[in-house]
């Protein structure tokens, strides 16, 4: 698997905003913020997003996300350019617009309370199965471990409409990682490394799709050894995981 190394930048620091009031601490709101942007950047550095496109967040509590702001450039983000936003009304607290997806991100938080992390990439290899709208079938150790099986397509809406929450919350379920159809890829974690994480896996499983297909097609793994493999990844595996990580 490729190894992703997620970006710390040392000697910027963050101004601190009003945080403290919504009852998580200043240095909470402040790290998740910092973590949010250097994923940003980590996504940019791997070519999962070009642009401004694609997003990340990060759940800092049970009622509140930090979320990148929209169409801005990842490298030239601060800390206190990512935006705080309430999970049930969507209100953002911060200097700039949240992205256009953070109905989608807040609904995924709140329908799925083991998820910390969720990263939304615009990756080649991805964007291609999902303009089939095809789904990828479970076709790598890997990918059935972090993603939990298939990565299925949700019906294509219009970014940031209330038919794509639905639609990707759909294909989803029993899952980390789903295709937009049209559009790209939302993977989600219990952290931001273990999302971007994801993130490779997919597009690794989206490219190995593909060529496979080339040479006859791949072969999907059984339901059995699907379900072996997830419960020792979400079990057993951290250790591992952390090692490829660092
Ligand atoms: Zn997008």
């Amino acid at each position: 698997m490729e190894t992703l190394h997620v970006f710390r930048e040392q000697g910027r620091s963050a101004r601190h905003d009003s945080g403290g009031d919504n009852g998580v601490p200043n240095e909470v709101e402040e790290q998740a913020k910092r973590a949010v942007r250097d994923a940003g950047i980590q996504m940019a550095r791997s070519g999962l997003v070009a642009g401004t496109w694609g997003n990340v967040s990060s759940r800092v509590s049970q009622r509140e996300m930090v979320i990148t702001p929209s169409g801005m450039d990842y490298f030239k983000l601060e800390p206190c350019d990512i935006v705080t936003v309430d999970l049930e009304t969507l209100t953002p607290r911060g200097r700039w617009k949240p992205s256009v997806e953070t109905p989608l991100h807040a609904a995924i938080y709140r329908s799925r309370p083991e998820i910390a992390a969720v990263v939304h990439t615009h990756s080649t290899y991805a964007c291609t199965v999902a303009a089939a709208r095809k789904e990828i079938p479970p076709i790598l150790d890997e990918m059935v471990q972090i993603a939990g099986g298939s990565v299925k397509v949700a019906a294509y809406s219009l970014p940031g409409s209330n038919e794509l929450v639905e639609a990707v919350l759909t294909a989803l379920q029993g899952r980390t990682a789903a295709l937009l159809a049209n559009h790209g890829a939302i993977c989600l974690g219990r952290s931001i490394q273990e999302a971007l994480v994801t993130a490779v896996v997919v597009e690794k499983a989206a490219k190995v799709f593909i060529l496979s297909e080339l040479i006859g097609g791949a072969v999907p793994l059984g339901p059995k050894e699907i379900g072996i493999m997830r419960e020792f990844f979400l079990n057993r595996y951290g250790q591992r995981l952390q090692e490829t990580i660092e």
